[in-house]
């Protein structure tokens, strides 16, 4: 008997699992099946429904079968997991994605790599055996398959709970947690799918209520109240101070699991909410530390321990619970070549600038499958980025074209070349940081154009934007927005749709209005600290965790050797340049002029790089090498 069934009973495309005697556990060749059926189906006017059942009373699909993941791996051959991973998620993707309805019925287990194929589809049947859960963190993954998108969505900080302590939901919580929709008593799956068969319509599935709500919804008080912390280490400082049941029980479950692998999933939960969530970016995420695992996570140990060895007792990298925010983000940076590919979502991109800001954005748009084509007079290149003769031949056949620009009287001499070149349809996304009206004149001369136009300055800098975290202030129509959406996603992790043509500018140099006065404030600080005989790192510890922390302090140090690392400590090379610190403390003036607004900060700013930048040095320095400016002050 084979693993797996497909085939075509009545109007239904019919999966059904086979492997009763390995809780149905999926295989690589039972995932490349899956996917060839669902691509054969999806413009087959046979079929109208698609069911997918497993055999066997105790279980959907108890997850991925790991066992030759663990052998390859261990042998240092990463590759087979990687094939593996990227065509298990790209199978989710289109069961998520899927045009047409797709029925699963859950009995048992349905964990891990089960979820990615059972709750994903349009209607998702539980009864009273269903157990659900996202137990990865105990073999040293994150929840993967999809799975971390649905815990994003699940009410409050139940994700986080679920994701880290690995509990099973009954059919109950499962529908509370959004991983299943109707409860249906079992013995009537049968009828219900021959049903199913006959009429091809998924309408005829009707929900009951369960009994009694389930008991991790009854919860939800105490999740709440321990699990509101943004990391691992906040979460267990508040169970470890409560001797409640609940928190020791729940210590208990977390123990288990691999700290790094939970530490990760509470980053990737909260990279993952907000404007810009989705499956794509659920999946490029996931992969990234799955990618990583065998080789610096601990995937490896995690099986040897739950499924070789059987000991039960892995020894973990940060066994006391305490991992460093280094170690979570060296798992869940982007993987340039190696991310993941969904196929099917490559858009043509033309890229117009390729500096310190344009060349990573255009990377990563290209290591996430689209084809881009760039283009620098400088000559730059970024990974993966065809090279253009020309920006007209870089827009060319482009669905979107980005520009990446030093201010706005460029933008506009490049736009006027590029917008003639655009096949209509097409958008045109600017994220230079401009002037208002230059944005505004862009748009309406796109629009003219039959093109769509958003303007969408980045806040972040260049760790923003190789690491694909810029935050985007969006300006444009919601069709444009809508049509950029996907691109923002692979480049940042947040995008704010702030309204018409040039309102993402305005939001823009507002942010860098105060960008420029706390780095100067910053900047001063430390002088003064320096003549106090205030050693820098000390500075740094109490500021950085006091009420005078800011972006320009915490994230972006002026002093070298102290703080993350900075362009102070590669001597000040941009960066982000003084001069266009300038250009942006200008731009605000500017604004500040025409709308008529009281901005003394702004204007003292502006004065201050003014003079940095023409008289004392500053022109090609980054914006934060006004300290060594103050340094060599006195109070004068
Ligand atoms: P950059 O000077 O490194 O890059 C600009 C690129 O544009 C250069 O490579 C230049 O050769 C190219 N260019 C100039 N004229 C061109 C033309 N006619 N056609 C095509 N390309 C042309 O600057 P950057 O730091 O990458 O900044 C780009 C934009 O992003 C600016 O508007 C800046 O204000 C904004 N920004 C920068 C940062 C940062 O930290 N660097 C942060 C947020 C926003």
């Amino acid at each position: 008997m084979s693993d797996i069934s497909i085939r075509i009973t009545g109007h239904a495309g019919r999966i059904t699992l086979q492997r009763p005697q390995a809780l149905n556990a999926m295989t690589y060749e039972m995932c490349l099946a899956i996917e060839a059926a669902l691509d054969a189906w999806r413009d087959d006017d046979a079929v109208c429904v698609v069911v997918l059942d497993a055999e066997g009373d105790r279980a959907f699909c108890s997850g991925g079968d790991i066992a030759d993941l663990y052998a390859t791996g261990l042998n240092g051959d990463f590759s087979y997991g990687q094939t593996f991973w990227a065509d298990e998620y790209r199978l989710n993707a289109k069961l998520f994605e899927y045009p047409k309805p797709v029925v699963s019925f859950l009995q048992g287990f349905t964990m891990g790599g089960g979820v990615g194929i059972g709750c994903h589809g349009s209607h998702r049947v539980v009864g009273d055996t269903s157990q659900i859960a996202m137990p990865e963190v105990g073999i040293g993954l994150v929840p993967d398959v999809g799975g971390s998108l649905m815990l994003a969505l699940a009410p409050e900080r139940l994700g986080e709970y679920l994701g880290t302590t690995a509990s099973r939901m009954n059919a109950s919580d499962a529908i509370f947690a959004g991983f299943a929709d109707l409860y249906i008593a079992e013995l009537k799956w049968p009828t219900l799918i021959e049903a199913l068969e006959t009429t091809g319509d998924a309408d005829i599935l009707i929900g009951e209520t369960p009994a009694e709500i389930g008991p991790i919804q009854a919860q939800m008080d105490d999740i709440n109240r321990h699990f509101h912390g943004a990391t691992l280490g906040d979460v267990l400082t508040t169970l470890q101070s409560d001797d409640s049941d609940f928190a020791n029980k729940t210590l208990k479950a977390m123990r288990r699991n691999s700290p790094l692998s939970m530490a990760c999933t509470f980053e990737m939960l909260s990279r993952l909410r907000g404007p810009s969530i989705s499956m794509a970016k659920a999946l490029d995420l996931e992969y990234r530390f799955t990618a990583r695992a065998m080789e610096h996570g601990d995937f490896i140990e995690g099986i040897r321990a739950a499924i070789i060895d059987k000991d039960r007792t892995p020894k973990w990298q940060f066994a006391d619970g305490n991992v460093p925010p280094m170690a979570v983000s060296k798992m869940l940076m982007p993987l340039g070549d190696l991310a993941l590919k969904l196929k099917g979502n490559g858009m043509n991109i033309g890229f117009i600038g390729l500096g310190n800001m344009g060349a990573p954005m255009a990377a990563n748009l290209a290591a996430a499958g689209h084809n881009v084509s760039g283009f620098d007079p400088a000559g730059t290149t970024a990974d993966g980025v065809t090279v253009a003769a020309n920006a007209v031949e870089a827009a060319t056949g482009a669905d979107v074209v980005i520009t990446m620009l030093p201010n706005g009287s460029i933008l506009r001499s490049v736009a006027a070349e590029v917008i003639a070149a655009m096949q209509a349809g097409a958008t045109l996304l600017d994220c230079s940081t401009v002037d208002v009206e230059s944005a505004r004149a862009v748009a309406t001369d796109a629009a003219a154009a039959g093109l769509l136009a958003v303007d969408a300055p980045v806040s972040g800098g260049i760790g923003g934007a190789a690491g694909g975290t810029l935050t985007f202030m969006a300006g444009g129509s919601d069709a444009g927005f809508a049509k950029v959406q996907p691109l923002f996603e692979i480049m940042g992790q947040k995008a704010v749709h702030c309204g018409e043509s040039g309102a993402g500018q305005a939001a823009k140099i507002c942010n860098n209005m105060i960008l420029g006065a706390t780095m100067i404030a910053t900047c001063e600080a430390f002088s003064l600290a320096d003549k106090l005989g205030l050693d820098r790192q000390k500075m740094f510890d109490v500021v950085s965790t006091s009420s005078g922390y800011s972006w320009s302090m915490n994230a972006y140090c002026p002093a070298p050797g102290v703080g993350p690392t900075s362009p102070a400590d590669n001597d000040y090379t941009p960066g982000f340049a003084a001069e266009l610190m300038l250009k942006d403390l200008g731009l605000s003036q500017q604004a500040a002029e025409a709308a008529n607004a009281d901005t003394p900060m702004g204007a003292l700013a502006l004065a201050l790089y003014k003079q940095f930048v023409e008289d004392e040095g500053g022109l090609g320095k980054d914006f934060s090498a006004m300290l060594p400016r103050f340094e060599a002050r006195d109070r004068g």
